[in-house]
């Protein structure tokens, strides 16, 4: 057996006889993070003070090593999965910490590596990374978001505001997606090469949150509030990769089945909830329900078997056809799980979206999260590349 195998062994056992404590307090928790929209703050100590909180930094800087760029992405998403089946706003939060890390360790220098991980691993520091700078306004929006970055000596000043900031209360630094070229961020930037990614410090004076935007009906706890930034500075030194690499490397392909996981776990986790129910209900013996619970079986099993062949794509190396394969899960696991919290609701009646049940907030918060990328443009994404047509893997631009 070599080290890494021991390594990798010691990992997992960690993750196999600690999670599953943890997870059940998150799902206790849930609710109350829900009602209140906070950061699920307690769930994020839990997971440091049990070694669980650096994922994906290597090992050689204290952290578990998993994830795409340690040959271990199958590991992270279950992880993920086990965490998002307690709380998808929980979830959204440790995907944006997670995948900040995975951009750090990619492109980050050996100072960058050695600073911030540092403060993830001894002090539990929380990241996240933020494009969010939607331009088309809604009826009757009349603000308008976005930044502007300006350079200035050994640094750069960003203006301006964002919007879905998930973990804006909770996280302690921001990789900022900002487009030199002007307001959009990465999602709706302007030029491939301009977006920048800069790590912001959130307690500077300078970043304020405004909590009074986000009042949504699902994914509350993600408290992705609006943050202004004003005359903010940011040093050369926090500028993470060249220009233009998060867009040209095509960053987002990596966590794009990322959120499929998130949306697996809480089918599972309704499918649990579904058996138990009409079990306790003995209504086991109808046929009708005997199909829905199939269904769900079926559905729950699918998600789990494109997340493995995903993960092997990334994890054999084989990149370019693991990017659109991501899609491919991301497509398949929206309606997966979607149909899976149908299939329960109909089985198992209205008491099973009384509150506090898990199916009410699960299906709020996934109703809301699966608008995280549109699927119809996911869809005919995956059909250009079928077609030999040019796409765009990472935000589905027609
Ligand atoms: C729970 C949650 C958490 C999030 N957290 C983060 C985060 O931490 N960091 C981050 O960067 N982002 C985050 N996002 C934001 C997300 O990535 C999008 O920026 C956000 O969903 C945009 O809001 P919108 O759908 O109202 O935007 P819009 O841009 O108005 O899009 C609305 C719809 O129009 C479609 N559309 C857009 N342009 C066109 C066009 N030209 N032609 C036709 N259709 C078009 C879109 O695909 C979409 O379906 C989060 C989103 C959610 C739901």
């Amino acid at each position: 057996m070599t080290t890494t195998d021991i390594d990798r062994q010691d990992v997992m056992s960690t993750v196999a006889t600690d999670l599953p404590t943890l997870t059940k307090k998150f799902a206790e928790r849930a609710d109350g993070y829900d009602r209140s929209a906070t950061f699920p703050m307690e769930d994020f100590a839990d997971l440091f003070a049990a070694g669980l909180h650096a994922p994906t930094v290597p090992s050689r800087y204290g952290g578990l090593g998993l994830g795409p760029l340690h040959g271990r992405t199958h590991e992270l998403w279950q992880m993920t999965k086990a965490i998002a089946g307690a709380d998808l706003s929980l979830g959204r939060c440790w995907e944006g910490h997670t995948n900040s890390l995975v951009l750090i360790d990619a492109l980050g220098t050996e100072e960058q590596k050695e600073s911030w991980f540092d403060g993830v691993v001894r002090r539990g520091e929380k990241w996240v990374a933020w494009s969010g700078e939607p331009q088309a306004p809604k009826p009757g929006e009349k603000r308008r978001f976005g930044t502007t970055v300006e350079k200035v000596a050994n640094g750069w000043i960003i203006n301006g505001s964002k919007v879905f900031a998930t973990s804006a209360t909770g996280a302690d630094w921001a990789i900022l997606l900002v487009d030199t070229a002007g307001p959009g961020g990465a999602r709706n930037a302007g030029s491939r090469d301009g977006v920048l990614m800069l790590a912001c410090q959130l307690a500077d004076q300078s970043v304020s949150i405004d909590d009074s935007w986000w009042d949504p009906m699902g994914m509350r706890a993600t408290v992705s509030h609006l943050v202004r930034f004003e005359d903010t500075y940011i040093p050369d030194t926090h500028r993470i990769g060249e220009p233009g690499d998060y867009l040209r490397q095509e960053w987002q392909t990596a966590f794009i089945p990322h959120y499929a996981a998130s949306f697996l776990g809480a089918a599972e986790t309704v499918y649990r909830y579904a058996v138990d129910y009409v079990l306790r209900q003995r209504k086991n013996g109808d046929p009708f329900v005997q199909q829905r619970i199939g269904a769900m079986a079926v559905a729950v099993e699918t998600g789990d078997l494109w997340l493995r062949h995903v993960a092997d794509l990334w994890d054999s190396g084989r990149r370019m056809e693991a990017r659109i394969a991501g899609s491919r899960a991301r497509h398949l696991a929206e309606h997966l799980a979607l149909d899976t919290v149908d299939h329960c609701v109909r089985a198992c009646g209205a008491r099973s979206l009384v509150r506090p049940s898990p199916v009410e907030r699960i299906l709020r918060d996934l109703t809301f999260y699966v608008r995280h990328d549109n699927d119809d443009h996911i869809l005919a994404t995956i059909g250009r590349a079928a077609l030999g047509e040019p796409y765009d893997p990472s935000f589905y631009k027609p």
